[in-house]
């Protein structure tokens, strides 16, 4: 029994037994490697404009200290549940095992409806949020980052309640923070460049000619935004993108960088065109050859898949596929490649271990030099996938998560059980 439930958990488990059996992994080792070590609820109430209290649930969810601090973002959102947070704090687990960073897994989250709260509620919020996470996270416990709903700023209030508490910044505290309070260049871009970077080196191995192909966006936050500007620049048709508030479809291509600027002005893309306006439901299944699922999870199930018009399905979102839509996207895979979640949107963690080190050091890294390592670390794990796919003869989601979690079993099985 575990107090994780939900289908977002129940994903992450069948993915997770996929790859147990497929390592041959005993059943007694099973729950030691899943379940997630340390779970916290906490109550945050706060003053609201209207003079009331309103009291949200927030979550962090620590799944593995065997491999160093842990870490991952902090997603506000309505759909925030403990056994969502669990899943995403065991996915990051894997992401960041596969790529080789110092860390295990955590995520954590506020059940929240953002549309609900002026600014000043946001910050009230996310001070509290903080001030109860205190006793459980530091920067060498567990480091928290942005995620859906959450951004600069919010890591920015983050960090300065946190270093009131201490009495002394302490920027290493979580990462995604403003360049100017000890955040660091090509953070803000790294995940939705890291989707285009290992978008591009598929393209090269299907023989893709950027100039003739198309790419589909769904979703327009941070991730997906960055990862439609990273393909416009590569000179490949952004033909359509979609948002919480609708859709966009243009097969001549979209105007990306005009569309970045519409979305930061207004918070979404609703009004840029109504000529363009496009059913959001049928985004996934257009005709395309690079489709980049940017938004929440369990959008691709069975359905979707066998319905997919696409070559490549670049995961910018965590946990878009479903288990059952796995089993139909192995049968179509010499039609379909497909970039695994862990894989192909760990850009975004990768930068934000560069930016906790950058922190720690007090030593700052040009643009550059974050994104010619975060290019250099990605490549690698495409590589080390690839290969573990072919070698095996397996599906590249079982190739990547099989990388990741024997270095966790290995890291495990080497520190031996204590006591
Ligand atoms: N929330 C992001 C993810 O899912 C980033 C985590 C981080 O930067 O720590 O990978």
């Amino acid at each position: 029994m575990t107090v994780y439930a939900g289908p977002v958990f129940e994903m992450a488990t069948n993915q997770f037994n996929v790859i147990a059996d497929h390592l041959g992994i005993p059943a007694d080792e099973r729950d030691r490697l899943l379940l997630p070590k340390r779970a916290i609820t906490v109550s945050c109430p706060i003053h609201k404009d209207d003079g009331t209290i309103a009291v949200y649930e927030g979550y962090r969810v620590q799944h593995l200290l065997t491999m160093g601090p842990t870490k991952g973002g902090t997603r506000f959102a309505p759909t925030v549940d403990i056994g969502e947070v669990a899943a995403l704090a065991i996915w990051m687990s894997w992401k960041c095992a596969l790529v080789g960073l110092p860390y295990g897994g955590a995520k954590g989250g506020v059940n929240v409806d953002l549309s609900k709260l002026s600014r000043r509620e946001l910050e009230s919020l996310s001070r509290r949020y903080m001030q109860e996470m205190i006793p459980f996270v530091g920067p060498h416990t567990d480091v928290m980052a942005p995620d859906m709903g959450t951004n600069e700023q919010v890591m920015a209030w983050f960090m300065d309640t946190y270093s009131m508490y201490q009495g002394q910044t302490v920027t290493e505290i979580v990462t995604g923070k403003p360049v100017f309070s000890g955040g660091t260049l090509g953070r803000r871009e790294a995940t939705g460049r890291g989707v285009a970077h290992v978008s591009r080196r598929v393209m090269d191995v299907l023989g893709i000619d950027p100039a003739k192909s198309t790419v589909v966006v769904q979703g327009f936050g941070n991730v997906g935004s960055y990862a439609a500007l990273g393909f416009h620049q590569m000179g490949m048709k952004v033909i359509a993108v979609s948002d919480h508030t609708g859709a966009l479809h243009d097969p001549r291509g979209l105007d990306i960088p005009q569309l970045m600027a519409h979305a930061s002005k207004h918070g979404s893309i609703a009004g840029f065109s109504t000529e363009l306006a496009f059913d959001p439901k049928e985004i996934l299944t257009l005709a395309c050859d690079i489709l980049v699922p940017a938004a929440v999870e369990r959008v691709i199930d069975a359905k979707v898949a066998a319905n997919l018009k696409c070559r490549v399905i670049a995961e910018a979102a965590n946990g878009p596929t479903t288990p059952d839509a796995d089993l139909v996207l192995d049968q179509r895979r010499k039609e379909i490649f497909l970039i695994p979640d862990i894989l192909c949107n760990s850009g975004g963690v990768i930068v934000s271990y560069f930016e906790w080190v950058q922190d720690l050091q007090q030593l700052f890294w040009e643009e550059e030099e974050v994104m010619r390592r975060e290019y250099q670390i990605l490549d690698r794990a495409f590589e080390k996938m690839v290969n573990r796919a072919k070698a095996d003869d397996v599906p590249h989601r079982t190739a990547a998560m099989a990388i990741g979690v024997e270095k966790v079993r290995n890291a495990k099985n080497t520190r031996g059980l204590f006591p």
